[in-house]
């Protein structure tokens, strides 16, 4: 089968013909129809993900077809123990031996996958194989996220990319305010957040109009958590949600101070694909994706290195 390999960090990938993957114990073969790019598979290609499997093929919000004509969606938690302290008190999402897709197994780059079917997801008839495949990881973190912003009104979104896209869409449907936070000068990405539900959009280095509740932050920007911390209101939480993150830089106490709360989000449980999954029909959420080919994935990760994308972007063998 075709697949794109990373052979070592900060390599481009190789179109290569590789043996697909023999099922393991409980593993399903899928047949890829669509695999979304991810912030993630770019941290992992440029090496801040420094653990990977190697040689690797990358991708995790991949949409794939059993031989049986079953559609299914294979996550970044590819496994779990199930015995450690955190799988048996419903943290999967933490489990200390966990196994990632396209970090610790072959992802979805690739026009064959093997999955364990335990961790995958049946993927809602609503969408077609492209505009699902985003709910996979941006849709499914994202949702998480908002989940643990807990019932805040006014919410804050750092980075309108893959994720703050659809979570704006859940956030609106809740009753929620959404304000999105973007680069300085980066009208376009304003414009796309207020056509999705924003009712305000503006540069991330400057308070919004008013204090939020709370704010999520998906751009991997250290410098953001003290400008959030800044922007709630007392009581308010900050959620970082993604995997890496610059240092960030000290600030005063004051800013924490008024029982703000800083947490990061991490992975996911199968529990929060299968609420999301059930809730995003009904939202409904309208992914903006674009598809390319298989062949241009280290175009693909470039364009996102550069910021160069309006929601996200799908892989097509
Ligand atoms: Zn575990
Ligand atoms: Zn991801």
């Amino acid at each position: 089968m075709r697949a794109m390999v990373l052979h070592r960090a900060r390599e481009p990938l190789r179109l290569e013909d590789v043996p697909p993957s023999e099922p393991g114990a409980g593993q399903v073969v899928l047949r890829v129809r669509a695999c979304g790019v991810c912030r993630t598979d770019l941290h992992i290609v440029d090496g801040e993900l420094d653990r990977p499997k190697l040689p690797l093929v990358v991708g995790h919000q991949v949409v794939g077809e059993t031989e049986d004509g079953r559609r299914l969606g294979v996550p970044w938690l590819g496994w779990t123990d199930g015995t450690c302290r955190y799988c048996t008190t419903e943290r999967e999402n933490l489990c200390d031996n966990a196994k990632f897709t396209g970090y610790d197994v072959d992802g979805g780059y690739a026009e064959w996958v093997a999955a364990d079917e335990r961790f995958c997801f049946p993927i809602p008839d609503a969408f077609d194989d492209v505009q699902a495949a985003p709910l996979l990881c941006a849709g499914l973190i994202g949702y998480r996220s908002l989940r643990l912003a807990g019932d805040a009104e006014r919410l804050g979104l750092y980075g309108f990319g893959a994720s703050a896209h659809i979570v704006a869409q859940v956030a609106r449907y809740q009753g929620r305010r959404v304000f999105a936070f973007v680069r300085r000068g980066d009208e376009a990405g304003a414009e796309f957040a207020r056509g999705l539900g924003a009712e305000w959009a503006g540069p991330s280095d400057e308070p919004g109009p008013e204090e939020l509740d709370a704010a999520i932050i998906f751009a991997p920007v250290g410098e953001l958590v003290p400008a959030a911390l800044r922007a709630v209101a007392k009581g308010g939480v900050v959620v970082c949600a993604g995997i890496h993150m610059s240092d960030i830089p000290s600030f005063p106490y004051e800013l924490l101070w008024d029982e703000r709360v800083l947490r990061s989000v991490a992975n996911l449980t199968r529990r929060d694909g299968e609420e999301f999954l059930a809730l995003a029909p009904q939202v409904p959420v309208r992914t903006h994706v674009e598809a390319l080919p298989l062949e241009q994935a280290n175009e693909a990760l470039d364009r996102l290195r550069r910021g160069d994308v309006r929601g996200s972007l799908v892989l097509v063998p």
